[in-house]
């Protein structure tokens, strides 16, 4: 057996604590009711097993298999559907929504105009829509939509198409399912409402009130499902023109904002014209959050500077998010550590919820956890010692094996000397500095021979 150089020895500590963290202050403590979804099956199974959704007491996920919430297949209660939640908290204020001001050197519409689009804009989804014997030559659609954008079974019948399969709500198809985890994702309840948002203080309930005031009034909408080229003659056609010329096109030819390629007449369309005059036009499969690239869910936006995003990342840009929670922080004073930010009391250890504010934590996948639970469910046993390598404690290794970077932990069984620093060997799990003491060892141990 050859020698081995003594490998290097690991000083740099394991973590550091944020300076932030020692300014905590101790938020009050929540009861919550969080029996929706309870039970409900993993969608992950392939890879984890779980006995069914168990909600953490605040964070957004499963105790069960560390699964998120909405990788669950979780029913909501019938008279829920989470769009509709959403649509009725945020787009009932659409009469307002639509008398946002002109931009500067925009031409201001009059208020007849006004008040013609508020008639024609209103949300126009329709939940559990049967398609059956409705279009013609077609009489083997007779599939259910968990969500329509618009009581047309001939344009929804072919706007489904432009979609791919897997996104195409059927019910009890792998569409539905897919529509619900975009609505849970793309939507978080708690963004929307005081009430659902847990864990933002008192102190702070104005913020997030004009937050979502800003978000009802200025942001968020619904793209129309269009024929392209259908409404030509009427209002239609000014706004056209408008956005046609801003981007070289000729009169009548329409293009799509994300991939460019011009668009047909009679083809399907998203159209939205957010932003006063412009009017932009979509593929149905091309209307996607800025940031997350995922389809927008029931065409729900949310405008942010000349882009569409879906609510979270429209969120996501104004405030930070809890690696918690999962709730937008509006409190001026917040953890940031692991390059994430925390509510106080939510930059806890992932494993017994202890806050780590003010402690020193270790991190493993992402997430943080106490100095206990680290050694207790992920720290080595030393070779020599048997006893866990505290995240403080100078450590070795060679191939699989740990010690202590300490003499009475790393030495030679022989003749004891040390062997940091030193060429060894290390055979049967012994470790030697020489043949001589091999060569010793085993005279002195013939039952134990290394
Ligand atoms: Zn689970
Ligand atoms: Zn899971
Ligand atoms: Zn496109
Ligand atoms: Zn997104
Ligand atoms: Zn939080
Ligand atoms: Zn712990
Ligand atoms: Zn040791
Ligand atoms: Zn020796």
């Amino acid at each position: 057996m050859t020698d081995i150089a003594s490998p290097v020895v690991d000083e740099k500590p394991c973590f550091g604590a944020n300076p932030e963290i020692f300014k905590l202050g101790l938020g009050r403590q929540h009861t919550l009711c969080h029996e929706i979804g309870q039970g409900s099956r993993c969608r992950n199974e392939s890879d984890c097993r779980c006995e069914g959704l168990d909600l953490h007491f605040w964070r957004k996920m499963c105790k069960n298999c560390g699964c998120r919430m909405d990788e669950h297949d979780v029913v909501l209660p019938n008279e829920f559907d989470h769009a509709q939640i959403v649509i009725g908290r945020l787009l009932v204020a659409r009469d307002h929504f639509e008398k946002v001001m002109p931009k500067p050197g925009m031409l201001r519409r009059s208020e007849d105009e006004d008040i013609e689009r508020r008639s024609r804009e209103k949300p126009t989804a329709v939940y559990n829509f049967k398609m059956n014997g409705g279009v013609k030559g077609n009489d083997k659609e007779n599939v259910q939509y968990a969500w329509a954008p618009l009581p047309d079974k001939d344009l929804v019948s072919r706007y489904m198409k432009c979609l791919p399969e897997e996104e195409r709500p059927v019910m009890g198809s792998i569409g539905e399912q897919n529509r619900k985890s975009r609505l849970q994702y793309q939507l978080p309840l708690y963004d929307c409402n005081v009430e659902d948002a847990r864990f933002v203080e008192q102190k702070d309930v104005k913020t997030l009130q004009s937050f979502v005031e800003n978000v009802k009034n200025n942001v968020i909408g619904v793209g129309k499902v269009v024929e392209i080229g259908k409404n030509q003659e009427n209002g239609d056609s000014f706004e056209k023109s408008m956005t046609n010329a801003m981007r070289g096109l000729k009169i009548g030819e329409t293009e799509c904002k994300d991939c460019c390629k011009k668009m047909e007449n009679g083809d399907i369309g998203v159209e939205c014209s957010h932003h006063s005059n412009i009017q932009d036009t979509y593929h149905p499969n091309c209307f996607r959050c800025e940031t997350c690239k995922q389809l927008l869910v029931d065409n729900i936006y949310f405008f942010y500077k000349n882009k569409y995003y879906c609510g979270r990342h429209y969120a996501d840009q104004l405030y930070p998010r809890c690696a918690g929670c999962d709730e937008l922080i509006f409190a001026n004073e917040y953890t940031f550590a692991e390059e994430k930010s925390w509510h106080f009391d939510h930059f806890a250890c992932y494993k017994c919820d202890f806050k780590l504010g003010g402690s020193r934590y270790m991190t493993r996948d992402e997430n943080p956890f106490c100095l206990e639970c680290y050694l207790k469910y992920y720290a080595k046993t030393c070779g020599s010692c048997q006893q866990k390598i505290g995240p403080d404690e100078k450590r070795l290794n060679y191939n699989e094996t740990h010690w202590h970077a300490e003499e009475k932990c790393f030495h030679c069984v022989q003749c004891s000397q040390n062997l940091i620093g030193k060429k060894f060997m290390f055979k049967n799990h012994k470790l030697l500095c020489s043949s001589q003491c091999k060569a010793a060892y085993n005279s002195a141990n013939p039952n134990n021979q290394v």
